[in-house]
């Protein structure tokens, strides 16, 4: 059985969405817009098609199968987005405790070497002369850690909301607009009466639209558009087997490098993509990032990453970092490379140095 619509929910269908404590009774079909009798004295008064509700329900049907089907999409499009600012807002969050951490270990090692400094100092004191140091100690120490309280980590934690605000005000608005969105999708097929069914459907339809235009704006950067797509050969008369490319870097110049997996090496393109150079590294490469525009990194599983710098067409192996696990991901950004073995991915400086492991999961042999 069909549970009927609540008195809320009819009442809620039947307000105006923009004047408060106003019930609807046209629909401009000018504007395609339910209007109260402010709405129509206020913005629809030269408006040509003004009918009264019962009148505009009696025209053509809503096909209602294409409405829900479009509300389900921009739902699913709503919660999305939803959770894509989620998932930014958590990650500046771990950047944050990371970098918190860092700072703490930094205290750390200047109180440490403080101490170390003033115990050198007064071991050669007699004991009457302890009191003098030992409180100018504890002065010092009070005010490296009211120094690092106010300043350090309050103003990491300002610049992190400061990061933060603009994602929580999409997430917000999205978690408004699917639930607006959602209430009228689920009243619907409970709506009975043509009028009430007609005033519904054009309400799903503006939040659709609405919402479409929300997406569009926050979300939309995160889509590609391809123009077109052309098909280049990389394999070098020398290689008998196939080519498997496991990763692309684009270069400033329009060059282009390849890592060749089953071949073992990295292939230099030029901007007509033929091969102009190549190197061999030692294991097949599993993936390669950009460092700079002019040297790439790549990772060559047990054998760490090898770097490789590019100019003039040529490519020459630069410095190498042995890695304690596998390499087979890498990526870089703003000084940090972050690598992936099979079960974990890591943080490291550029010279190689372990920042950190950001996530490990080993319940199995490559997860
Ligand atoms: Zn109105
Ligand atoms: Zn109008």
């Amino acid at each position: 059985m069909k549970w009927p619509l609540s008195k809320k929910m009819e009442t809620s269908l039947l307000a105006c969405a923009i004047h408060k404590g106003e019930k609807l009774t046209k629909y401009c079909t000018d504007h395609n817009h339910l209007c109260c009798s402010k709405c129509v004295e206020l913005n629809h008064r030269l408006c040509v098609q003004v009918a009264p509700l019962p009148q505009a329900a009696g025209g053509k049907s809503t096909n209602f199968k294409n409405l829900s089907v479009s509300t389900e999409n921009t739902l699913s499009q709503l919660k999305q987005c939803q959770m894509y600012q989620e998932d930014r807002i958590k990650s500046l969050k771990v950047s944050y405790k990371e970098h918190e951490r860092l700072i703490v270990d930094g205290l750390r090692v200047n109180i440490v070497s403080y101490l170390r400094e003033c115990e050198t100092s007064t071991v050669n004191t007699t004991h009457k002369h302890m009191q003098y140091p030992i409180s100018e100690m504890r002065e010092e120490i009070k005010y490296l850690l009211a120094d690092f309280e106010k300043s350090t980590i309050k103003e990491k934690k300002e610049e992190l909301n400061l990061k933060q605000a603009p994602l929580k005000v999409v997430r917000n608005s999205c978690i408004r607009l699917h639930y607006e969105l959602f209430h009228l999708h689920v009243a619907i097929p409970k709506v009975l009466g043509k009028e009430l069914s007609f005033i519904a459907s054009k309400k799903c339809l503006e939040n659709i639209q609405q919402s479409d235009i929300f997406i569009k704006e926050n979300f939309s950067n995160k889509v590609f558009t391809v123009n077109g797509k052309s098909v280049h050969n990389v394999k070098m008369p020398s290689e008998s087997g196939t080519c498997q490319i496991t990763a692309v870097c684009a270069l400033q110049n329009g060059q282009v490098l390849v890592a060749d997996y089953y071949n073992k090496r990295v292939k230099l393109l030029n901007q007509k993509y033929r091969v102009v150079s190549h190197l061999d590294v030692r294991d097949g490469p599993w993936d390669m990032c950009l460092i700079t525009p002019t040297e790439v990194a790549v990772a060559c599983y047990i054998h760490g990453v090898q770097f490789i710098a590019v100019s003039q067409s040529q490519l020459a192996k630069g410095r190498k970092l042995k890695l304690q696990h596998y390499c087979i991901g890498i990526a870089h950004n703003q000084g940090d490379l972050y690598i992936c073995s099979r079960t974990a991915l890591y943080k490291f400086t550029l010279s190689g140095e372990l920042v950190c492991r950001l996530y490990k999961d080993s319940s199995a042999d490559s997860t």
